[in-house]
Order: structure tokens, then C-alpha cells, then sequence
């Protein structure tokens, strides 16, 4: 029987060997989860043997990992602004720089208003569900083309207990205008497909192999769907209503022309971490 630490041993030099970046942190935070435990607990428990369904069940972990699966689909969930969200292939996994888009929109809307919230590409419903949660008066309809990603969000939205407040819609926006929705929201956002065509190839392994190649690329210049949204936003926001997208590096200045084209004013980016330009709003005009 094989004690953590020599469990450590093994898989880190195993991942090691297959090229995954920081290898022991993964090898650690992988038997951490499977041990229910904090990872720096481990260290206080070096000596003991693992069960042999533990080993078994590090073993596959260990193997899932070293075929560079992401960390997140293998242990099924991810935190994201504070919340728990199970995440499956199916969905893209929730981004730090995410959470910045729903600071942005928590800092630049009424709280105490009922808002009628509008989200596009649900994914695992990691915005639906941060909205819904910080404003309890708020209402929130989420649409995405994958019905597998929906089953992803509903079992996140039972999770949280929001089902009398979120609904989720099967479309595509690129071929749906939503006509039943003219004049109905206060706020529309959005953290579409971004990436082109040819940087999509550049990306890391774990991207490319396993996340849902739809929820990254729009397989065109990356602006497909900043220009389809703001196109149709217009007509399903309110007056003075409110659109927020997630942007990638270096799109700002085209994504400020395209919502300024479509009649949206007051446009402000927002700057992620890195001083990267993450988060474009403007307000419909
Ligand atoms: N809204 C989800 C997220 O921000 C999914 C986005 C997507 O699939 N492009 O993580």
C-alpha cells in the first residue's frame, strides 16, 4: 500500500514527465479532493495509506490529467465568485477574468431595481447564477445553442435554488432575434466565443483537446457575435438599458465601433488583472 507521500512522488514525476506545468500542485490538489481535505493538509498526513479505492481512484485521476484533461473536468466542479458550479466537457470552464464582467455589471446597475436580465451563451449558468444570487429581486433569461450545456446550467440553477428566477433557453442568437423580447431588458451580457479561427490552434492543450470548441471559437475574425448581439440587443433593451460583454485581448477598440455603430453610448472598458482590456459596457442611446 502506497503511503500520500509516495503517492505524491509517483504521479508528480508521471505528470512531470507528460509536460504538465506545475505538476506536484496538480498531483496534490487532485488527491486532496478525492481525501476530502485542504491541500496543505496533506503534508500532516504524509505517512498515511491511501485505501485501495483511493489509489484507484488517483490512478485514473492521475492518468485523466497526464492526457492533459483540465483539472476542473476531472474533479466536476470549479468555484466562481464564491459559488460552487459543477462543470462538465459539455461547458466552458468559468474564467477568473470572468468574474470581473459580473463586478462590472454588480457596480454599474440599480440593486434595488427588479431587473430583467438577459445572458447569452449559458455555458455551466456561472453568470446566470452570480447575478441571480446578488440581486435577489432580479429576473434572468440565459440562452445557449447546446442543449448538453443547458443540462450543465439547470443542475447548477437547482444547485443554487434559483429555478423560480432563471430561466434557460435552447437558440441561437445568431439565427433567433428573440422577437417575443422587444423592449424588455434592462441589461444584456455576454461572455461569447471570442477567439479566431487561427489563434484557436495556438491554444493550450487542455483548451483545445477537451473544452467545448463552440463556447471558445466563433471559427471566424472573433467578432461574429459582438456584432450579432449588439445588432439585436438594440431592440430587446429597454431605454437606457444596459449591454456588457467579456471581450479578448486586444479587441477593445473594434468592439467599442461595433456597439457604437449600434447605437450604444457611454462605452467604458474595464481592465482585467493583468491590465489586459476584459469588460466593454455602453448603454443603449
Ligand atoms: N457564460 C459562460 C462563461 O462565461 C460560458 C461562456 C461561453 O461558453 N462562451 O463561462
Amino acid at each position: 500500500m502506497l503511503t500520500v507521500l509516495e503517492s505524491l512522488k509517483l504521479s508528480t514525476t508521471f505528470l512531470e514527465n507528460k509536460g504538465i506545468e506545475s505538476a506536484r500542485m496538480n498531483a496534490e490538489l487532485l488527491l486532496s479532493h478525492i481525501l476530502n481535505c485542504k491541500r496543505l493538509d496533506l503534508y500532516l498526513r504524509f505517512d498515511q495509506p491511501l485505501k485501495p479505492n483511493e489509489t484507484n481512484i488517483y490512478r485514473e485521476f492521475i492518468t485523466r490529467r497526464g492526457n492533459f484533461e483540465p483539472f476542473q473536468y476531472i474533479v466536476g466542479e470549479v468555484e466562481f465568485y464564491g459559488l460552487k458550479f459543477f462543470v462538465d466537457k459539455n461547458v466552458l470552464i468559468p474564467r477568473q477574468e470572468t468574474e470581473i464582467l459580473i463586478e462590472t455589471i454588480l457596480e454599474n446597475i440599480s440593486k434595488t431595481d427588479e431587473l430583467k436580465i438577459l445572458d447569452i451563451g449559458s455555458g455551466s449558468g456561472n453568470i446566470p447564477i452570480s447575478l441571480a444570487v446578488n440581486l435577489p429581486l432580479s429576473k434572468v433569461i440565459s440562452i445557449d445553442i447546446s442543449a448538453e450545456a443547458i443540462s450543465v446550467a439547470e443542475k447548477n440553477r437547482e444547485l443554487h435554488d434559483l429555478k423560480s428566477r432563471i430561466g434557460f433557453i435552447k437558440t441561437d442568437i445568431l439565427t433567433n432575434n428573440l422577437d417575443k423580447y422587444l423592449n424588455t431588458f434592462d441589461v444584456i451580457v455576454s461572455n461569447p466565443p471570442y477567439v479566431n479561427k487561427q489563434e484557436f490552434a495556438t491554444l493550450q492543450k487542455e483548451i483545445v483537446d477537451y473544452e467545448p470548441e463552440i463556447a471558445v471559437t466563433d471559427n471566424c475574425d472573433g467578432y461574429k457575435f459582438y456584432k450579432a448581439i449588439s445588432e439585436k440587443s438594440r431592440n430587446l433593451l429597454k431605454e437606457n438599458g444596459m449591454l456588457f460583454f467579456e471581450i479578448g485581448h486586444g479587441q477593445s477598440e473594434k468592439i467599442k465601433n461595433i456597439m457604437s455603430e449600434n447605437g450604444f453610448e457611454k462605452i467604458t472598458i474595464i481592465k482585467d488583472y493583468s491590465g489586459i482590456d476584459r469588460v466593454v459596457f455602453g448603454v443603449k442611446r
